[in-house]
C-alpha cells in the first residue's frame, strides 16, 4: 500500500498520512454522505480542502494525537465519524438477548470467543433453568458444563457462572451491583464485561473496548493505544459521556459488518472520507459491497 504525506507535513511526527488512491466511493452503505454524480467535484474540492486544513492542523498540532491533528481537529472529527455512524446504523444496540442485569452478565460471559448468535441460542433454556444466582451458586457442575458447551471454554465459563452466583448471594444479596468498581471484583467479569452491564442493564454511560473498538479507534486515527484500558480512556476524552454506549454499539455494528478485521469493506464505509485508513481494503464499490454482512459478524 502506499502513503502520500498530506503537504506542510514536514515530518513523520506530526505528519497525517493519507492513502493514494482512489477517492471514496459511494455504496449502499455508505447512504450517507454519498455523493451525486453532480456532487462529485465539490465533494473533491472538500476533500482536498479538509486535507489541507488538517495539514496546517498537524503541522501545529501537539504531539501525541494519533493522526497529528489538533485536539479541536481530532474532536470534531471523531463526533462527526459517531454521527455518521448513527444514520448508518439506527438499530445499534447490545446483540445478546437478556431481560436482567444477572441475565446480561451470564451472556457476556458467554460471549468471550463465541458469537452473540450462538450466545443467543443457549440462553434461553439456560436462563430457564437457572433463573437467579443461588441458582448458579448451587449449579452442578457437569450440568451446567454440558448446557454452554456450544459456547466455547464451557468448563472456564461454567467456573465463572458458579463462582459469580456465589459471590453475588454472599456480598450483593444475590442482585448484580451497579458499580463498575464492585462488578470487576466479581468472577468472569472484568472491565469491558462491566461497562457492557453497566451501558445496558443500568443505563450508566460505558465503553466497551473489545476487539472491534479497539481496532476501530486505531483504524479511526482516535488513538495509538493497544491496551483497552488506555483506549476507553482515550475514547473516553473524545467524546460526551452520555454517548458512550451507543458509540460502542455503533462501533461493534460497524466493525463486525463492515470495518472487518482481515478485509474492511472500504469501498463501502459510510465514513470512508474522515477515515485516514481508507484504502486497508478493497476501495472497489462492488468488492467492497460483497464484503458487507447484515448482522451480528464473529466473536470477540
Ligand atoms: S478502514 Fe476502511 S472500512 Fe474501516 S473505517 Fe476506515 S474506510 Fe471504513
Amino acid at each position: 500500500m502506499t502513503y502520500v504525506a498530506l503537504p506542510g507535513r514536514p515530518g513523520p511526527r506530526t505528519g497525517l498520512l493519507v492513502r493514494a488512491g482512489p477517492s471514496p466511493p459511494a455504496t449502499t452503505l455508505s447512504r450517507v454522505n454519498a455523493p451525486t454524480s453532480s456532487s462529485r467535484g465539490a465533494a473533491t474540492g472538500r476533500r482536498a480542502t479538509a486535507a489541507r486544513t488538517a495539514a496546517v492542523a498537524a503541522a501545529d498540532g501537539p504531539p501525541g494525537t494519533a493522526s497529528g491533528e489538533t485536539r479541536t481537529a481530532l474532536v470534531r472529527r471523531a463526533r462527526r465519524i459517531d454521527r455518521i455512524l448513527a444514520e448508518a446504523y439506527p438499530d445499534a444496540r447490545c446483540e445478546l438477548d437478556f431481560t436482567s442485569p444477572l441475565e446480561l452478565a451470564v451472556a457476556t460471559i458467554l460471549s468471550a470467543q463465541c458469537t452473540d448468535v450462538r450466545v443467543n441460542q443457549v440462553t434461553p433454556g439456560l436462563f430457564a433453568r437457572y433463573p437467579d444466582a443461588a441458582a448458579y451458586a448451587a449449579a452442578d457442575r457437569a450440568g451446567l458444563e454440558e448446557q454452554i458447551r456450544p459456547t466455547g471454554f464451557f468448563r472456564n465459563k461454567a467456573a465463572s457462572l458458579i463462582g459469580l452466583g456465589q459471590a453475588l448471594c454472599e456480598h450483593h444479596g444475590g442482585q448484580v451491583p451497579a458499580r463498575l468498581e464492585d462488578l470487576v471484583r466479581l468472577p468472569g467479569i472484568g472491565r469491558k464485561t462491566a461497562n457492557v452491564i453497566l451501558g445496558n442493564a443500568f443505563d450508566v454511560p460505558g465503553i466497551t473496548v473489545d476487539t472491534h473498538v479497539g481496532r476501530l479507534a486505531r483504524r479511526l486515527g482516535w488513538t495509538v493505544e493497544t491496551d483497552p484500558v488506555k483506549v476507553e480512556a482515550e475514547l473516553a476524552g473524545l467524546f460526551p459521556r452520555r454517548d458512550w454506549t451507543m458509540l460502542s454499539h455503533r462501533l461493534i455494528f460497524h466493525g463486525r459488518r463492515c470495518c472487518h478485521s482481515r478485509k474492511p469493506a472500504c469501498g463501502a464505509c459510510p465514513v470512508a472520507r474522515l477515515c485516514p485508513s481508507y484504502g486497508l481494503g478493497p476501495t472497489d464499490p462492488e468488492l467492497a459491497a460483497r464484503l458487507v454482512t447484515t448482522g451480528p459478524g464473529g466473536a470477540e
